[in-house]
């Protein structure tokens, strides 16, 4: 009986951390008062959430070989040594291993297609940048670039080094929308993007969406993600100007771009806008506890899956 307790603790959490809790995150007044710790807890449920998923599959399956998980893969492995390519197990749960092993390779397949399509994506944007903009002195040498366009927009295009390093696009029309101080705030926000490599930290969330896009959790933490990114740039940003003056350019900019930026960019536009204005021009207060217990969940859902599996070894 307790063989099965394993995977039946694991499909309750992968069920939970893919449903109800991305909800209630989502909801959540909190993150607001304290983005990067709600990232982190992000970070956390996705990990976990696929984590879970995988071993509830992969123990459910080799559950009758043995009382443990351990064991049973231990079973399993010298089953398959000794020549039985069923690796012992009954046709069913052959089926179910078949399947969480095609699970894994399509979760482990979703990161490096993402990352190389995103790559892609950003390369041909670089090179057409390349092509129809003139540069942009006020912004770091060689960093700004301006296209000829009456949408007021601005994004960044992440990068390293040579010709794919880093670049920060504003559009003619978001020059004459915006006042010189605000032009060098929307540069802040977009150049705390590029220093914190906020492309890296959306990666895995839009893996985890091209895997999975069907659960509604996941939609869900790529959403939040990219809203909570936002934050952590405009807080940022706001060591170098004021608060009012990247809130009267995030106004004129999200107001007037629905959504200007190519894939793999990074822009300043209509998500959240109205949220990032009004939490700019009135601070949530900072929270210690909620910021520690944040960091607190994040680590215990990580832990979770191997206590589980290791407290019936
Ligand atoms: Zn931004």
């Amino acid at each position: 009986m307790r063989t099965f307790i394993v995977p039946l603790l694991l499909t309750l959490l992968a069920g939970a951390l893919l449903g109800p809790i991305p909800s209630i995150l989502e909801r959540a007044e909190w993150p607001r008062r304290e983005p990067r710790a709600a990232l982190v807890l992000w970070q956390a449920v996705g990990l976990t959430g696929g984590v879970s998923l995988l071993g509830a599959a992969i123990t459910m399956a080799l559950a009758p070989l043995a009382d443990s998980p351990w064991r049973a893969l231990i079973a399993y492995l010298d089953n398959l040594a000794t020549g039985d390519l069923t690796g012992g197990l009954q046709p069913t749960h052959l089926v179910l291993l078949i399947l969480a092993a095609s699970i894994t390779v399509w979760l482990a397949g979703a990161m490096p297609v993402t990352i190389w399509r995103t790559w892609q994506a950003r390369r041909r944007h670089r090179d057409l940048v390349g092509l129809v903009s003139r540069p942009w002195p006020a912004a770091r040498p060689g960093h700004g670039h301006v296209l000829e366009h009456p949408v007021a927009a601005v994004y960044c295009l992440p990068g390293r080094v040579g010709r794919g390093a880093p670049r920060v696009i504003f559009t003619t029309g978001a020059l004459s929308s915006l006042d010189d101080d605000e032009l060098a705030a929307v540069l802040a926000h977009e150049h705390a993007h590029l220093a914190e490599r906020h492309d890296l930290v959306v990666l895995p969330f839009l893996a985890w969406v091209s895997a999975l896009p069907w659960f509604p959790g996941v939609r869900r933490a790529r959403s939040s993600v990219a809203t909570l990114l936002e934050m952590v740039a405009d807080d940022r940003a706001v060591l170098r100007t004021t608060p009012a003056t990247l809130a009267s350019a995030l106004a004129r900019i999200g107001s007037a771009t629905p959504s200007a930026a190519p894939a793999g960019a990074l822009a300043v536009d209509g998500r959240g806008v109205l949220e990032r204005v009004r939490r700019l021009l009135e601070p949530p207060r900072r929270s210690r506890s909620w910021r520690l217990s944040a960091y607190a969940l994040a680590a215990a859902l990580v832990a979770a899956p191997v206590a589980t599996v290791l407290s019936i070894f």
